[in-house]
């Protein structure tokens, strides 16, 4: 199992797991760009939004409600947040297995690309 999320789900590697249910955990990120950020995945392993099939697509709704709910934990539902899935090369996703950044705790920038 190469996967660096695919271990995190099997408790091979360690991380600050703030989340789980059967389907979605989340962990706080090893390198944070904002006070709160927070990685959100499915613990199936999809590579990336791409290859999500149309069977697949309720999980998005799950990690959403997820990272709601801990944008809630984190005290930042009122003062904003962002939730942002990089997909491929261009998109900068590093990591092949589908995530969510949940983002806050600060102003962020407004550019997006
Ligand atoms: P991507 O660029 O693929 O959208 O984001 C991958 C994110 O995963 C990066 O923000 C990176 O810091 C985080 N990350 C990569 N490896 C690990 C790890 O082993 N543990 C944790 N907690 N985060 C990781
Ligand atoms: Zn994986």
């Amino acid at each position: 199992m190469e996967c660096i999320f695919c271990q995190i789900v099997a408790g091979k590697v360690p991380s600050e797991i703030l989340y789980q249910d059967e389907k979605v955990i989340a962990f706080r990120d090893i390198n944070p760009q904002a006070p709160v950020h927070l990685i959100i995945i499915p613990k199936n392993h999809i590579p990336s939004l791409t290859h999500l099939s149309e069977a697949q697509l309720p999980i998005i709704g799950r990690m959403v409600n997820a990272a709601n709910e801990l944008a809630k934990k984190e005290g930042i539902s009122e003062s904003g947040y962002r939730l942002a899935i990089n997909c491929g090369k261009e998109g900068g996703q590093l990591v092949p297995h589908l995530h969510m950044h949940l983002l806050g705790g600060k102003k962020l920038s407004d550019e997006l690309g």
